[in-house]
């Protein structure tokens, strides 16, 4: 089978591409160039799955038969923010923010409430569409803490402020591997993964 992934964000691709071939499937992944690159789509929705499907939707109008596509939606959700930044977490600080600067913002938003309980959960949908229309959606959570000031430099976006629970180092100073294990990614993907293997993957 080929798979095609629903995503213009290096990182993710290449935490996909390294997740799968640890599964060792039988099947070529590719990224959304080798189909004319990944479809402009609004991430209007309000929810990871509703975001997801429309990215993986986007790209399943090109599939060869035979294929399909997947998107992941994913961010980060602080108890204290109201699950904030949420769906917006790519966009936190403003539409183009990058994410030194959203996470400025993050910081700058937990510490502006004092002492409060930091704790957060990264989550991750991730949607899978094939070229004849049948959809599935997989989630995963990794629950932890926001920790005062950056540590690391691993990873993307918000890792170098995530604690995961049971540790003591951010996301951004585990390897790739370590972050797979406990990951919402990682959690996400091994349900991906079982559904693959009972479809003969
Ligand atoms: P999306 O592309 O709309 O799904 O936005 C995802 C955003 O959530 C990213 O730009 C990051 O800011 C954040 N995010 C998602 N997954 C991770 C992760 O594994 N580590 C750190 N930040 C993440």
């Amino acid at each position: 089978m080929k798979l095609y992934l629903a995503t213009g964000n290096a990182h993710k691709i290449e935490e996909l591409r390294a997740m799968l071939a640890a599964a060792g499937l039988a099947m070529e992944v590719h990224g959304p160039a080798a189909l004319g690159g990944m479809p402009e789509v609004v991430e209007d929705q309000d929810s990871f799955s509703g975001n997801a499907l429309k990215k993986a939707r986007a790209l399943a109008t090109r599939l060869p038969s035979g294929a399909c596509a997947l998107a992941d939606d994913s961010g980060l959700c602080v108890d204290a923010l109201d699950g904030a930044p949420g769906v917006y977490s790519a966009r936190y600080a403003g539409e183009g923010a990058s994410d030194a600067e959203n996470t400025d913002k993050l910081l700058k938003s937990l510490e502006a409430l004092g002492a409060v309980d930091r704790s957060a959960g990264f989550q991750c949908h991730l949607a899978l569409v094939s070229a004849t229309g049948e959809e599935q959606i997989f989630a995963g959570e990794c629950r932890g803490r926001i920790i005062e000031a950056k540590q690391g430099e691993g990873g993307f976006g918000y890792d170098p402020v995530f604690v995961p629970d049971g540790f003591s180092k951010t996301f951004a100073e585990l390897s790739r591997s370590e972050k797979a294990g406990l990951s919402h990614r990682g959690k996400a993907m091994e349900q991906l993964v079982a559904w693959l293997r009972s479809k003969g993957a």
